[in-house]
């Protein structure tokens, strides 16, 4: 597959997911899918690949750059970007930036997103309501055959991190890698996060890492929802226990699941969501970043959200 196909392949799926904007170039995917030679909307073909079996093949090694991408497409894509947007810093967690000073109460005025609130009954199962520690829970889970993913995987990845975090930061369920090592977030998009943390003054050791699921799907297929509603009760009591000032959802996935919304990433960002009653914000998921370093920048503006609103926790 030639880098045109595989670039307007990747933009019609993110059109399909609902996104309008190129962020890196500040272009229209319209305008990109103009610019490639595709007017209009086209009909579905009757086999369309999943985002992730999509993201998989533009992630390979010769297509790491939209603009390399845009470039063997036979788009001037300098021009476009020269034209369209002012200069900035390009990679914000190569360059860490420096935390922005703190806000008066005046500037805490957070756009308001979805509130996810306990209302059911039975949320936690009593078994899971009464483990009071994350170690206890990390035992559980490791046990756990509440659902058939642990009959695949090799082991639980129930999180890491401080117990006391103010941030606990969710990620959609274990890779390759995190059903090996039985951690999350590690590998490539693992250091990226330890970047993106960085960038908002705060260490790995600081943070609690986790996933909505705690055992990897095979293959990495899409949780099942029914796998969700199994396993959702282990994030919910370690958050409980944690008791963090802000959530860091981090991909569609983990964003839609713990929102209970199927409102594309694009639009859940920026706000500032209720989870259990504990400020929730979005953003794009680091092995997204790794195929996609446009979104680099909002992460950034998304991550100093979190951190507004740890600082602003602080002071209240
Ligand atoms: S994914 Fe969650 S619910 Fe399913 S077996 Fe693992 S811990 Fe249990």
């Amino acid at each position: 597959m030639d880098a045109r196909t595989m670039l307007r392949r990747y933009l019609e799926q993110r059109r399909e997911l609902g996104e309008s904007e190129l962020v890196l170039d500040s272009l229209h995917v319209d305008d990109v899918m103009r610019l490639l030679g595709a007017a209009g909307r086209p009909t579905l073909p009757p086999h369309r690949p999943s985002l992730r079996e999509l993201a998989e093949e533009i992630s390979s090694e010769e297509v790491q750059d939209w603009r390399t991408s845009l470039r063997q497409a036979g788009v001037n894509v300098d021009a476009i970007v020269t034209a369209a947007k002012p200069a900035a810093p390009t990679e914000p967690f190569e360059s860490i930036e420096p935390t922005a000073p703190p806000e008066t109460s005046s500037d805490m005025a957070f756009k308001k997103g979805i509130v996810v609130a306990a209302e059911e009954a039975e949320l936690i199962p009593s078994a899971i309501d009464k483990l009071d520690s994350l170690d206890e829970i990390a035992k559980k889970v490791n046990k756990c055959t509440r659902c058939p993913l642990y009959e695949t995987a090799t082991q639980g990845v129930p999180g890491e991190g401080n117990a006391k975090a103010k941030l606990v930061c969710v990620g959609e369920a274990p890779g390759a890698k995190e059903d090996e090592t039985g951690r999350p977030f590690v590998g490539q998009a693992g250091q990226l996060l330890t970047k993106i943390l960085a960038a908002i003054d705060l260490t790995r050791e600081q943070v609690f890492i986790c996933n909505v699921l705690k055992h990897r799907p095979p293959g990495n297929r899409n949780p099942r929802p029914e796998e969700v509603a199994a396993c959702s009760p282990y994030l919910i009591r370690q958050l409980e226990l944690i008791k963090p000032k802000v959530i860091v959802a981090f991909g569609t996935f983990a964003a839609q699941t713990l929102l209970n919304s199927k409102t594309p990433i694009g639009q859940l960002r920026g706000l500032v969501h209720q989870y259990h009653g504990i400020p929730l914000v979005v953003t794009y998921h680091p092995a997204a970043l790794l195929r996609n370093p446009g979104w680099k920048r909002p992460t950034w503006e998304d991550v100093k959200l979190a951190r507004r609103i740890l600082d602003s926790s602080a002071r209240s």
